[in-house]
């Protein structure tokens, strides 16, 4: 497959080059090989993709919503006809398993387009009736959008961001993590194709200082980052002296507890797929495991026992289920806090460092024994390391697994309905499962409180994050006056 794109940035509905920028190079992570060579973006680049979205904004504005809507709903059928090959670039530049990114990356990609695309036509503000008189509402779109993403999920954050800002009728400047270029880059030559005027959707690449860059431009109205907490601190307060909106999808160190009465299997697969699935590149995982005592021994022995069946191996291969890390920085970041595990004395159940097959290969690794105040516990890993927690009583797991500062979210296993009511009812996050862990579909709202972030991604709550209401009061009386 060809993963070298035309040029480096997509501005103005068209491929764009600057060979003057600094050189950015996507490797494979499974093999370290070259997939594409680069350009960020030259200070003129940014300022291209700016005014061209700064252009764009008033004609896309004045178009109806369900002219908008067609454009995304065509855009999402582009996407789904291609979703194999799609796939396949995806896998190449994160080196996540071609059986995931068959089913988690386009795919869910694709239903963010349609979803917004769905509901474009029928944006409105409200009728406010006042006697005589009457107020309404007009929904507007805020302006010129930036979106910065993560290297993670570098298809589904694009569309995550820019399918909700154009449903409004904003206009959107993208910058993709430099580790994973490329999906971004398709998103815009498929809204093209779908008859997304140009200058809509724009994609520039480049490092930290590119996405510093297009949030302090005083024509940017909104910033939407997906990163880590000490990223969106530095963006949020740059965005917040030009007095801009924010939506900042941040990290977590999510609890996930599991008492007594669990579905053994079914929790041992939560807990699986909460902290190995991308090899735990996840912001949502559950890495923290709060498992009761009653059900600890044989929740460790199957999730050991499953844990040593993972297929490790070619992503490219439909058999795989565990994939290399996306950079050897994101490797050695794994393997330095798997060595403070050890070192701070928890057990080593499986896993434990590099996998055989060398490079960017680790083996997914499980601690038991695990304490809050141990670091594992507390930091963010971003790969695939779990750690078991034993917990006693109800009271006792919920404080602990508030005592944080990230808030994203945060899942619960028990048969007792009323117990899972009331864990969720009283965890401190933003997004929970009962029974199930890390689904995140589009009808549903996603996001964080505390350090994990503010503003909401997804289903109906992100049109609130990509508008706003003009108010306007009708007076239908005299005007009385008193002198
Ligand atoms: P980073 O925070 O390092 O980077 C995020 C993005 O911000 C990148 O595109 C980065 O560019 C850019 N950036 C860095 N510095 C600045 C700056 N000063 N101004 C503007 N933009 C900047 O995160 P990673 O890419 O390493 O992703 C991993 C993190 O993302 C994890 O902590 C994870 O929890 C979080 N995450 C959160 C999700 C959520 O929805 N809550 C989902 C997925 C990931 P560059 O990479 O080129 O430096």
């Amino acid at each position: 497959m060809d993963t070298q794109p035309t040029a480096s940035h997509y501005i103005g509905g068209r491929p764009t080059e600057d060979t003057a920028g600094a050189p950015l190079v996507s490797f494979y992570p499974a093999t370290g090989a070259e997939i594409a060579r680069l350009h960020a973006a030259t200070p003129a680049v940014v300022e291209q993709a700016l005014s061209a979205a700064e252009t764009a904004r008033a004609g896309w504005a004045a178009m109806t919503g369900s002219e908008r809507g067609r454009i995304l709903r065509r855009a999402a059928e582009i996407m789904r006809d291609r979703n194999r090959d799609l796939s396949i670039l995806e896998t190449m530049d994160t080196g996540k398993p071609l059986q995931e990114t068959l089913v988690a990356d386009a795919a869910s990609g694709a239903d963010c387009l349609e979803y917004f695309g769905a509901i474009a036509a029928g944006l409105t503000g409200e009728h406010i009736p006042l006697g005589a008189d009457f107020a309404y509402t007009i929904r507007e779109p805020l302006g010129l959008c930036v979106g910065i993403g993560a290297w993670n999920y570098p298809t589904q954050i694009a569309c995550w961001k820019a399918a909700p800002a154009l449903a409004c009728g904003n206009t959107m400047v993208f910058k993709p993590s430099e580790v994973t270029p490329l999906g971004a880059l398709k998103l815009a030559e498929i809204l093209t194709e779908a008859g997304l005027p140009a200058g809509v959707f724009n994609v520039v690449q480049g490092f930290g200082e590119v996405g510093a860059a297009l949030v302090a431009d005083p024509r940017v109205a909104k910033v939407s980052l997906t990163g880590s907490v000490p990223t969106g601190r530095k963006v949020y307060a740059a965005a917040a002296a030009g007095m801009k909106n924010v939506t900042m999808e941040l990290g977590g160190k999510s609890p996930l507890i599991v008492f007594d009465d669990a579905n053994l299997e079914d929790a041992v697969s939560a807990a699986i797929n909460g902290n190995f699935y991308s090899s735990g590149q996840v912001c949502s995982n559950g890495t923290r495991v709060f498992v009761q005592k009653g059900i600890l021994p044989s929740f460790l022995d199957r999730l050991k026992a499953r844990t040593e069946a993972a297929t490790i191996g070619d992503p490219l291969d439909e058999a795989t289920n565990f994939g290399p890390m996306v950079s050897e920085a994101q490797r050695d970041i794994a393997l330095a806090y798997i060595a403070k595990g050890v070192e701070e004395g928890a057990r080593l159940v499986t896993g434990g460092g590099a996998h055989a097959l060398g490079g960017l290969f680790l083996e997914p690794t499980v601690f038991a024994e695990v304490t809050d105040e141990m670091t594992i516990a507390r930091e963010e890993i971003f790969g695939p390391v779990m750690s078991v927690l034993a917990f006693e009583t109800e009271e006792e797991a919920l404080a602990r697994a508030n005592a944080t500062e990230f808030g994203l979210a945060a899942g619960v296993f028990t048969r007792d309905l009323a117990r899972a009511h009331r864990v969720v009812a009283a965890f401190e996050a933003g997004t929970c499962w009962i029974n199930t862990y890390n689904l995140t579909p589009i009808e549903m709202p996603f996001g964080g409180v505390k350090a994990s972030g503010v503003g909401r991604e997804n289903a109906h709550a992100a049109i609130d994050h990509y508008s706003q209401l003009k108010s306007v009061y009708v007076g239908m009386t005299p005007v009385e006056a008193p002198f």
